[in-house]
């Protein structure tokens, strides 16, 4: 049982820059937390507080209840799986995983039926006399979440895990640590620049910018309701396209294009009309319609799937990016109209999504 509760921690590093700001997040026990942002944001940061290898400027850190605000990171009961591994390389797979057991002398019995049991839950049992060189990159990290198995610690904490793993092997990699996680049915936060990790591994995802957390919630929640531009834009893939809109009586009005608005949005904008918004349109959520007239600039075909890029009215127009159902073979210059299914609409002065009655 392994519960964490962050309260408004603060990170000020020696040099005055403040990296993380008024933090707040309880972690129930086995959830599985990500933090996402963009490089620089705090995420690591704010990992390496909780996990004691750097010092909390201001605020509590709870596990289990109890402070460990001041506890050393070698009492915290807590694992550490690192993107470069850390892997001893002179010693085998087997050596390896045991290795922090060794040192606490535990009993060699009790340490051989850890090893096995983690290498099973991993598929390592066939190469457990091997050396860190003869694994593949997949395998060398799989031995480093085992190096944490075998502790037991109350809560994993990864950084980056999947980062020097080529696209094909993160995929694989990332759906082995979610049956882990459903497995050990242990506490976990996992830090990654990565939204579709997020999306994929998370019970919940806070998304950070800047030192800032911007939201806290379930992917579905994320991705269907983001708190504010920025999550909007970088949870989902291709990014939500963005446009200035004046909200009138009939309609939005953008440069270049018109789209009417359902009873329900127009109630949802009602203290908007006459002012300046941002709409947000997921390319996934444009379909061809008769309202927003394109002029194409790329084609990509995903099979299932194309892509298309281009830009509202002629080429000077503002961007867009529509997933279509289906294959397409839309030439540059070519023009297509397209219509909204589902709208996001931003108070463009706070950035913050405008919700119904809000
Ligand atoms: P992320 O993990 O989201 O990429 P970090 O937590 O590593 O971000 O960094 C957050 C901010 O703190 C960045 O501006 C970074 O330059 C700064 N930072 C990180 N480590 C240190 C340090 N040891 N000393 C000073 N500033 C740091």
């Amino acid at each position: 049982m392994a519960t964490l509760s962050l309260q408004h921690i603060d990170k000020i590093y020696d040099n005055n820059v403040q990296a993380v700001f008024d933090f707040n997040l309880d972690v129930k026990d086995g959830e599985l937390i990500v933090l996402v942002g963009p490089s620089g944001c705090g995420k690591s940061t704010t990992l390496r507080m909780v996990a004691g290898l750097e010092d909390i400027s201001a605020g509590r850190l709870y596990l289990d209840g109890k402070d460990i605000t001041q506890t050393p990171a070698k009492d915290r009961d807590m694992a550490m799986v690192f993107q470069n591994y850390a892997l001893y390389g002179h010693m085998t797979v087997y050596e390896n995983m045991a290795f922090s057991l060794t040192m606490r002398k535990e009993n060699p019995n009790v340490i051989h039926k850890k090893v096995l049991a983690a290498a099973e839950i991993l598929g390592l049992t066939n190469q457990l006399n091997k050396k860190p060189a003869q694994l593949s990159g997949g395998q060398r990290q799989r031995v480093a979440m085992g190096r944490s198995i075998v502790r037991n610690p109350k809560v994993f904490l990864f950084d980056e895990p999947l980062s020097n793993l080529d696209a094909k092997l993160r995929g694989a990699t990332r759906r082995e640590i979610l049956l882990l996680h459903k497995q050990l049915q242990a506490t976990m936060l996992y830090v990654t620049h990565d939204q579709t990790e997020a999306l994929t591994l998370a019970d919940r995802i806070v998304c950070m910018s800047m030192g800032y957390v911007q939201q806290v919630g379930t992917p579905l929640e994320l991705y269907d309701s983001p708190a504010n531009i920025f999550v909007a834009g970088f949870i989902g893939l291709p990014p939500m396209n963005f446009y200035d809109v004046t909200v009138g009586p009939d309609g939005l009005t953008g440069e270049g294009f018109k789209v009417t608005l359902t009873a329900e949005e127009a109630d949802t904008l009602q203290a908007y009309h006459g002012k300046t918004i941002v709409l947000g349109v997921r390319p996934e959520d444009i379909v061809l319609g008769p309202d927003v007239p394109v002029t194409v600039s790329t084609n990509e075909n995903l099979g299932m799937n194309t892509l298309v890029h281009g830009h509202i009215g002629q080429t000077s127009g503002a961007r867009i990016s529509a997933k279509l159902k289906g294959w397409a073979d839309y030439k540059n210059g070519d023009t297509v109209t397209f219509s909204f299914k589902r709208k996001h609409f931003f108070d463009k002065e706070t950035t913050n999504a405008i919700r119904k009655g809000v």
